[in-house]
């Protein structure tokens, strides 16, 4: 009868893994020229150049480089050379590609295909198609900003992100980014706060940059680089564990004697399995133009981790997402599955997506670039300083925008950045600051800035900001690290905040800065009073030593900062009087676009922890608890039969006794955990949210608790779910 319930174990799935993995790829080196490949799935802006009338190419570009409205001639222009290119490619269908609300992308396909009047068929793509596309898209989370009965959402090229082709062994389609929005116009998705922050930051630091003498720039754009970390199991375990079916991390698991505790696997030499699936991946992403370059293991046990080349940001984000979109589906060809969940493992690392963020300019200048000459420096004081009072002065919203029930699993375990936002920028670039709060500047031996003799501000040093992996916001040389934002989610959100943030302090100082120059001082000169006024009120953002660790806990709470332990604390934020005003200021996000999105991220919240919770319900009745008594049954009998052939069976007594008290137990808390998680508390999302993560979360733990407990005592024949040891060791 065990037999039943054995579960495929390790052996047949390295085993299995081998085989799959030769069937279904065969051998032989994958073409990786990259000069060649790199691209060849996505619509560059050379080949549109090189295939639109000259006319065409040049509105083209100007609406892209400029923001400038497209009309529906050049619209139609582009659509041909569009359909032109992805049927070469072999696409018979395309999709207006968007980022709804629930943070996976979305597409809806439609063929070419026009019938004509002799009976026959051709294919066809015009410019109405291009620009605007009418899912019927009721399903999708609208925070109340489309009531059902209009259900209409509609999807507009964004033609600032180049279109790509997505290919299926049987076929092709063309891929196009759009926003996605309600009809009247309310942003339902990802990409539009994003592209709309983008902009809000071209025109502040335009405006700052003027003052700094910069008059041809064209624009500043945001740059992102994500470096991605996931897991990967052997498919056959997934199938097999419920819970990461549901729930995308393992609701139950006992400890295994190894974790990562040996840190043998950090940067280890990439398993050969691990290393293909990895090679072809990149082969993939290449060809759609995603400039991925770097691979490594990371911390815990088949943990590893991607990172691409910054990029501007709305192309970069959308690249993220075709990042994890080709992790999952790649990872199938080779028999495993990606876990992008924040914390898909108990006490073992959780994951993370470091997200890069930097400002450029249309000259090509990273403007957190320390530069060569004093003049360079004091333009990169301003933003540097800029951002650290964004950052300041919207912790709240930083915090609420890598909010979500998986990311709570990471943020203040000591693994990931604590709920503390702060900034970290490294002893040299501190001590510049101590020197510009205090007014005075240490002589170098440059002998100060601009020539003006004494100076005001102090040079700065090249390479500045050295490595400190406690702090969410880290400076580092010449970009700000946010680490705080989880793996699986969008990063179109936390960079549309910070972006919109950052363009606040950007007109707030640059404003200052004017006042000062009007006074009659020198660019040096007011920039270091703008500089000293800042950092006297911005400082406490800044902290040097251990994020981890109690003090700063304490700390914290001494110098007035934020610290939203959990995502129910975090995501009133949104819609705090200074938050709605920030965004509206800005035309980012409307106050009722703000609530909207509250009222999602809450619903989001309530419905994955209640999918946890019944999930948790299910596997304790039906897999676990049938094991138990199995096994129960079984010492059982040995007494039975013992007592008659006279052995001493105090000791298996005592066994059964043990597997009872643990059974019993795990009975009463999951009767416990089914009671609470039938209960709503409340009739609203918030209501219901709350209830959710005060009563029926801490019932869940208790019951995994003791589940964890008996996966230890039961035999292993018995044991219905892939352990640990299974799961992250089978390479
Ligand atoms: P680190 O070791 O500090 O993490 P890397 O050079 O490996 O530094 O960069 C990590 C990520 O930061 C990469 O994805 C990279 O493309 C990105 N990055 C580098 N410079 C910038 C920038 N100016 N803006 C945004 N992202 C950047
Ligand atoms: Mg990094």
């Amino acid at each position: 009868m065990s037999k039943l319930y054995r579960r495929f174990d390790a052996l047949q799935a390295v085993r299995k893994a081998e085989t799959t993995l030769t069937a279904r790829n065969g051998s032989g080196i994958l073409d990786m020229n990259i000069a060649k490949i790199f691209g060849e799935n996505c619509l560059s802006m050379d080949t549109l150049k090189e295939r639109l009338p000259k006319s065409v190419w040049k509105i083209l570009k100007k609406t892209i480089r400029d923001n400038a409205p497209l009309d529906f001639e050049v619209a139609d222009a582009v659509a041909v050379v569009m359909k032109e290119w992805a049927t070469e490619k072999g696409a018979t269908h395309y999709t207006h590609w968007f980022q709804p609300l629930t943070g996976a992308t979305a597409e809806k396909h439609d063929s070419f295909i026009t019938p004509n009047q002799g009976g026959g068929a051709m294919t066809q793509f015009s410019g109405n198609d291009l620009m605007r596309g009418e899912p019927d898209a009721s399903s999708f989370p609208s925070g109340g900003l489309r009531p059902t009965f209009e259900a209409r959402g509609y999807t507009a090229w964004d033609p600032t992100s180049p279109a790509f082709i997505i290919e299926n062994g049987r076929g092709s389609t063309l891929c196009i980014p759009t926003v996605f929005a309600s009809w009247k116009g309310e942003s339902l998705d990802f990409k539009t706060p994003l592209l709309r922050s983008v902009e809000s930051l071209n025109k502040q630091a335009m405006r700052a940059l003027k003052l700094f003498g910069e008059e041809d720039l064209k624009w500043v754009n945001a740059t992102g680089g994500f470096e991605q970390e996931y897991f990967l199991i052997d498919q056959e375990y997934f199938y097999r564990r419920p819970d990461l079916m549901t729930s995308g991390r393992t609701l139950f698991g006992a400890k295994p004697p190894k974790g990562q505790e040996l840190d043998d696997h950090y940067f280890g030499s990439i398993p050969d399995r691990i290393l293909s699936f990895m090679l072809e991946v990149e082969r993939e992403l290449y060809r759609l133009g995603v400039p991925v370059k770097t691979r490594h293991n990371e911390v815990a046990p088949s943990q590893y981790e991607f990172a691409p080349v910054f990029e501007k940001a709305n192309v970069a984000a959308d690249h993220q997402q075709l990042t994890m979109i080709m992790l999952k589906k790649i990872a199938r060809k080779y028999g495993l599955v990606c876990l992008l969940h924040e914390k898909p493992f108990a006490g073992l690392n959780g994951s993370g997506k470091h997200a890069n963020w930097s400002m450029v300019t249309s000259r090509g200048a990273n403007l957190l670039e320390p530069g060569d000459s004093p003049h360079d420096n004091m333009q990169f004081l301003f933003f540097f300083t800029a951002a650290l009072k964004a950052l300041h002065d919207h912790q709240g919203l930083l915090r609420a925008s890598i909010a979500s029930a998986g990311n709570d699993h990471r943020l203040g375990a000591n693994e990931a950045p604590p709920a503390v936002i702060s900034a970290y920028i490294g002893e040299q670039l501190d001590d510049i600051v101590e020197q510009l709060k205090s007014g005075k500047a240490k002589t170098s031996k440059e002998g100060g800035l601009l020539g003006l003799g004494i100076p005001v501000l102090p040079t700065i040093p090249k390479h500045a900001g050295d490595r400190n992996r406690t702090s969410p916001f880290a400076f580092t040389g010449n970009k700000f690290e946010f680490r705080a934002v989880g793996s699986e989610q969008s990063v179109s959100f936390p960079f549309a905040i910070l972006n919109t943030a950052v363009a606040g302090a950007i007109d707030e100082m640059t404003s200052a800065l004017e006042a000062e120059i009007e006074n009659g001082k020198d660019l040096e000169a007011a920039l270091g009073v703008v500089l000293q006024k800042t950092f006297s009120e911005i400082d406490k953002i800044l902290f040097h030593g251990d994020g981890y660790s109690d003090d700063w806990q304490k700390e914290a709470k001494k110098r007035g900062l934020l610290n939203l332990k959990t995502t129910l604390e975090a995501l009133p934020c949104l819609t705090e009087k200074k938050s709605v005003a920030l965004f509206e200021k800005y035309s980012v996000l409307s106050e009722l676009e703000l609530e909207a999105r509250l009222e999602i991220y809450l619903e989001q919240y309530f419905i994955k922890l209640n999918i946890e919770a019944e999930t948790t319900e299910d596997i304790v009745r039906t897999m676990i608890i049938p094991a138990t008594i199995r096994y129960l049954n079984e010492i059982l009998a040995v007494n039975d039969r013992g007592k008659s052939s006279g052995l001493d069976i105090t000791s298996t007594r005592t066994l059964a006794e043990e597997v009872n008290t643990g059974l019993s137990q795990l009975i009463v808390a999951v009767a416990k955990l089914g009671r609470v998680n039938e209960d709503l508390g409340g009739d609203t999302i918030p209501e219901k949210a709350q209830h959710l993560a005060q009563v029926v979360l801490p019932e869940m733990n208790k019951v995994r608790e003791l589940a964890d407990k008996l996966e230890k005592i039961v035999p292993d024949d018995f044991w219905p779910l892939p352990s640990y040891r299974e799961m992250l060791f089978v390479k």
